[in-house]
């Protein structure tokens, strides 16, 4: 009998119209790997080559470099044969040598952010076989620098030694190049390239104390090990924590037989879009430069030419380059090579509807023969996201709850920004122009430097072009400015993956790191001088320019109305004032979830009479101090019942502790006693009495409505009488009295008492009554673990997740910055707690609560208001623990508005 045995495949094949894998297996394969192998399926001209999987890079990670090579050997030995077997060529064979590329590729696309070497297999034999086979020398030699030159950079860790520093094989080539008096790496003659060739071995023998290894195999396994030795490199970490990507998934490594850009004018490399990324529009876009490999493209340092007429036409616009010109040295790949042009729109066409997506591509022309190199869902702007998913329903490509599952919630927040006021606009004077490669508007202080991007609050990080090293400041910037690179350089490309706004190839700056500074034509700008980006236009606007708030118009207005058709669970915003309600409602919020009163206090003219309230030694004065604040609190709820119309309003009571109130500085401790006709020494004696040793577990919340009952009286007054007013001028107003911060049922009955007391007293005076709640919040343990009790008397239960995280965790939320984000960095945690809800822990007390509060009423009805409410997957848990709402500031009710419906289309799938 034979025994069944699991034999795990660790290479994947792809190439002449085959694969072993598909796109569906990103996971296993990463991104690149699947879709080239889903691309050679169905026929699309990919290299032959193959995957080694994410799963190797684990094993990787466990056991080492000669393990790993044990365990794959025999296949990749295999694979290479295949690839062999179809190029018909032969790895280190100096008479018929193939070439290959040694890929990264995670499961989600992290552009740049991983390692890549190409022209694997050269040596000083293969150098001149490849010379005899293709008769073009200089291809061959240009071809040994760029392998050289990468491979030390990525295998053998050479690197620039500080930041003003440039690339040690860089500068060997800026050397070559002043010596030769030429500016372009295509000006290099053969015997350049030869001379760099044993340069860059030198430089390598010096920097490292190793010779550069001539043997093709040791190479190709150098080069594996380096791809998943990258993962954990610096930029990746950094990249996978800023996407909350886990450490875990790896990255696989494809091998992939060359195809040559770069073997003279009939040769070429390119990025393409099937939409654009910025905007969305539909319209095929992309770059390409002849006689050239790689990245060149991408790394800036030649000015890529357009790939569509209609795209040329528009670069040459903003770069004020005549028609003449551009037509002469900048022409279209549709002008220049029209037939291969043909073949690639057709493809674009292809894998668009192949993938019923936006694509980004890479394609490499050799000697007339056109390759695709990578497809991938193709970054884009929260504006382009919005756009593409809704003209994709519109071309019914994918059906309405595909288009909303197709939007990131958290993407839609760069939609909810400001944008430059168009007056201002017309006032400002514009330094230069540049290529609008990520749409907005962004004010800051120049910087020249990644590291130093926090060095103002807000920057513009200004470049001559950027790196994958440079991904922390960028994020941290508020925008990025390049003097060079296309729309589809690295700058471009991750600003339009961060949703940030950048202008890239502004040509007519001139940038010097040494002295900071940033010049256009006559003009010099500084280190710290304000400097405005409008991504939209690639104007660079000298100085601070005004912005006005964003609306919900346009495609980002319909997904808005597609959520309503799906949603079930509602939004409702926290809103201490009638303005940020009006945002609120404008933004769809269904109701307040969270009126924070005690804001209202800290105006000028109220914290006075706030503060003789606090002060007072008897009910007497503290009573009077509190009629002075009733007209003023009813007045603040009056504007906020106007604002929501008839929307259910969720009022919470005095919270805070009181010492929060009081003046701490010696002039305004004198005002106040003057004011109140005491001693200073009395107002000195009564602050510090209101010392506590632990405010967020002292004398706040309820227990300040239970010790002075006075305060939850007037409350209610003030609350109660505005909505009878209201009422009275035939606006509808719903109020919802919430009481914080309840742990005992006692606690709760005994404000609950006052409250309707109250009412009834009010309603008796109008002669008229109201319907109003009375609802607590459960943001004690004890309150989620006594809720049906609590629910008894509770019309409703709204989950403060702030205090609840706090008080589960034990975590002070005024102290966490000591120790969260070194816990972040060692990952004893995976998230900050207070921005993301705790499922797993904190989450139990909440479904504990509401399945316990609904028990005892099932009637209850259950919200959430803590800062988690706005965020996505704390919004899908929410609608999964069954809540009637969530509540979250205004600019994120979009956020949520969408990820309730998410959460119901998913919980549906
Ligand atoms: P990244 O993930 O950073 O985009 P890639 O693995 O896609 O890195 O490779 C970097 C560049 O090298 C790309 O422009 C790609 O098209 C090019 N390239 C990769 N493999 C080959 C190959 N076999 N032949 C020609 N060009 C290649
Ligand atoms: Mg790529
Ligand atoms: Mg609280």
């Amino acid at each position: 009998m034979q025994v069944a045995q699991e034999v795990r495949t660790r290479v994947y094949k792809f190439g002449d119209k085959a694969a072993d894998g598909n796109s569906k297996m990103k996971n296993l394969l990463g991104g690149k790997g699947a879709n080239l192998a889903e691309m050679s399926a169905i026929g699309i001209p990919v290299p032959p080559g193959f995957t080694i999987t994410t799963a190797v890079c684990t094993e990787y990670n466990e056991s080492g470099k000669e393990t790993v090579v044990e365990m794959i050997k025999t296949e990749v030995e295999e694979a290479i044969a295949n690839v062999e077997s179809i190029m018909g060529t032969s790895y280190g064979d100096p008479e018929n040598p193939l070439l290959i590329s040694v890929r990264s590729g995670a499961r989600v696309s992290m552009p740049g952010m991983m390692d890549t070497v190409l022209n694997l297999g050269l040596n000083d034999a293969v150098v001149k076989g490849l010379v005899a086979k293709t008769g073009n020398e200089r291809f061959a030699w240009d071809s040994y620098r760029r392998f050289i030159q990468m491979y030390g950079g990525v295998v053998l860790g050479m690197k620039p030694e500080s930041k003003e520093d440039i690339d040690p094989f860089e500068e060997i080539m800026e050397h070559l190049k002043e010596k030769r008096g030429i500016e372009l790496d295509t000006e290099f003659t053969i015997q350049d390239l030869k001379d760099l060739v044993y340069d860059f071995k030198d430089a390598v023998k010096k920097q490292t104390d190793h010779s550069f290894p001539t043997d093709p195999w040791e190479q190709l396994w150098g080069a594996v090990m380096a791809v998943f030795e990258s993962w954990n490199g610096a930029r990746a970490i950094y990249y996978r924590n800023m996407n909350g990507y886990p450490a875990d998934w790896g990255t696989a490594v494809n091998v992939q037989a060359m195809v040559y850009g770069n073997m003279g004018e009939n040769s070429g490399t390119g990025v393409c879009f099937t939409r654009d990324a910025g905007t969305g529009e539909n319209v095929f876009n992309g770059e390409y430069l002849i006689n050239a490999q790689g990245e060149d493209v991408v790394a800036g340092v030649r000015t890529p030419q357009q790939i569509t007429n209609l795209g040329s036409k528009r670069w040459a616009e903003l770069a004020k380059v005549s028609e003449d010109d551009r037509a002469e040295n900048y022409p279209s790949l549709e002008e220049l090579m029209p037939s291969i042009y043909k073949e690639l729109h057709g493809y674009q066409n292809t894998l668009e509807n192949h993938y019923c997506d936006m694509q980004d591509m890479e394609f490499t022309i050799e000697d007339g023969k056109l390759w695709i190199l990578q497809t991938r869902n193709g970054k884009r702007t929260g504006a382009a996201m919005v756009k593409i998913a809704m003209d994709l329903l519109k071309e019914g490509m994918i059906d309405e709850k595909e288009a909303l599952l197709r939007i990131e919630p958290n993407k839609l927040d760069e939609l909810l920004h400001p944008v430059f006021d168009p007056m201002a606009i017309k006032r400002a004077t514009i330094i230069t122009r540049g290529l609008p490669a990520s749409p907005g508007a962004a004010t800051g202080q120049i910087v020249f430097f990644a590291d130093e991007a926090n060095k103002y609050r807000n920057t513009i990080l200004t470049r001559i072009e950027t790196s994958p090293e440079d991904l922390e400041g960028m994020n941290l910037a508020k925008g990025i400015l390049t003097a060079r690179g296309g729309m589809t350089s690295h700058a471009a490309v991750v600003a339009r993956g961060m949703g940030k706004c950048c202008i890239s190839g502004a040509g007519a700056l001139k940038i010097n790191y040494k002295t900071r500074t940033l010049t256009v034509d006559d003009k010099e700008y500084h280190e710290g001088d304000w400097i405005s980006l409008n991504g939209s236009t690639g104007n660079v606007i000298e100085g601070k320019v005004a912005t006005r708030e964003p609306e919900l118009s346009g495609e980002f207005g319909e997904v808005m109305k597609l959520t309503d058709k799906y949603a079930t669970m509602d939004v409702r915003t926290n809103a201490d004032t009638p303005k940020d309600a009006r945002i609120a409602r404008s933004f769809g919020a269904m109701g307040i979830g969270l009126t924070r009163t005690e804001h209202m206090f800290f105006e000028v003219d109220r914290i006075k009479a706030m503060r003789e309230m606090i002060l007072a030694d008897t009910v007497k004065g503290r009573k009077q101090a509190l009629q002075e604040l009733l007209p003023m609190q009813r007045s603040d709820f009056e504007g906020i019942f106007e604002a929501m119309q008839g929307l259910p309003v969720t009022v919470r009571l005095l919270d805070p502790p009181l010492h929060e109130f009081v003046p701490h500085q010696l002039a305004t401790q004198k005002e106040l006693a003057e004011d109140m006709h005491i001693s200073l020494g009395a107002v000195k004696n009564k602050i510090a009495e209101l010392h506590e040793f632990n405010p967020m577990l002292g004398h706040r919340g309820c227990r300040l409505g239970n010790t002075y009952p006075e305060i939850t009286e007037m409350q209610t007054r003030a609350i109660i009488e505005a909505a009878l007013n209201l009422t009275e001028k035939g606006i509808d107003a719903k109020p919802e009295i919430m009481v914080p911060l309840v742990g005992t049922l006692n606690e709760f009955i005994e404000q609950e008492k006052i409250i309707r007391e109250t009412a009834n007293k009010v309603f008796k005076e109008y002669g008229a009554t109201v319907e109003y709640l009375v609802g607590t919040m459960i943001e004690i343990p004890r309150a989620a673990l006594m809720a049906d009790v609590i629910a008894a008397h509770a019309d409703f239960f709204s989950f403060g997740t702030n205090d609840l995280t706090q008080m589960t965790f034990g975590y002070s939320r005024d102290d966490s910055s000591k120790f969260l984000p070194i816990y972040l960095e060692k990952g004893i945690l995976k998230v900050d707690p207070f921005e993301v809800l705790d499922q797993e822990g904190v989450g139990q007390l909440i479904k504990m609560g509401t399945e316990r509060g609904r028990k005892a009423k099932p009637n209850l009805k259950v919200g959430i208001c803590g800062e988690h409410g706005g965020e996505p997957s704390s919004v899908e848990f929410c609608y999964n623990t069954d809540m009637n709402y969530v509540s979250c500031s205004p600019f994120r009710v979009p956020i949520a508005r969408l990820a309730s419906a998410q959460a119901a289309l998913k919980a549906e799938r």
